[in-house]
């Protein structure tokens, strides 16, 4: 079985404890100060393994309750199975070009796009996305 991280670090610094370090000299403070942070490091490595496989298990069951939840709220709001393809009620609003005042209806697809060519003339018409649409950008051709 493959050593960990931290059964590395123990043995690297059981080595260097074996070498009898003179921490008088440059060297050996050197490497004391190493295994000193390879100590630390191992200690930190293991603590945030543990925090990952705790979130882990955390986000797997808020994802469970979330799936849940989005289950109940689809189906209470619609009355009906939720269905991804459909996250808008269907609506058509009528709009007229500006340019050739041919009047047309679209739809919620069409308005989520934020344009569409004019049938008529291809002037690009473009919509704000807003459940209050309206037909201000109608000229009064009266
Ligand atoms: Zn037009």
């Amino acid at each position: 079985m493959a050593m960990t991280f931290g059964e590395k670090v123990a043995h690297l610094t059981g080595l260097l404890e074996g070498l009898d370090i003179d921490t008088s000299e440059p060297n050996g403070r050197a490497l004391a100060a190493i295994a000193d942070v390879l100590k630390e490091a191992a200690t930190t490595v293991k603590d945030m393994e543990k925090r990952i496989v705790s979130l882990t298990e955390q986000i797997d069951a808020i994802d469970e309750d979330l799936d849940g939840l989005e289950s109940y709220v689809y189906e209470e709001l619609s009355g009906e199975d939720w269905d991804e393809d459909d996250e808008l009620e269907d609506f058509e609003v009528e709009v007229q070009c500006p340019a050739c005042q041919e009047t047309f209806t679209v739809d919620n697809e069409i308005v989520q796009d934020g344009s569409i060519n004019c049938p008529a003339c291809s002037e690009l018409l473009e919509f704000e996305v807003s459940f209050d649409v309206e037909e201000d950008e109608t000229d009064d051709k009266e």
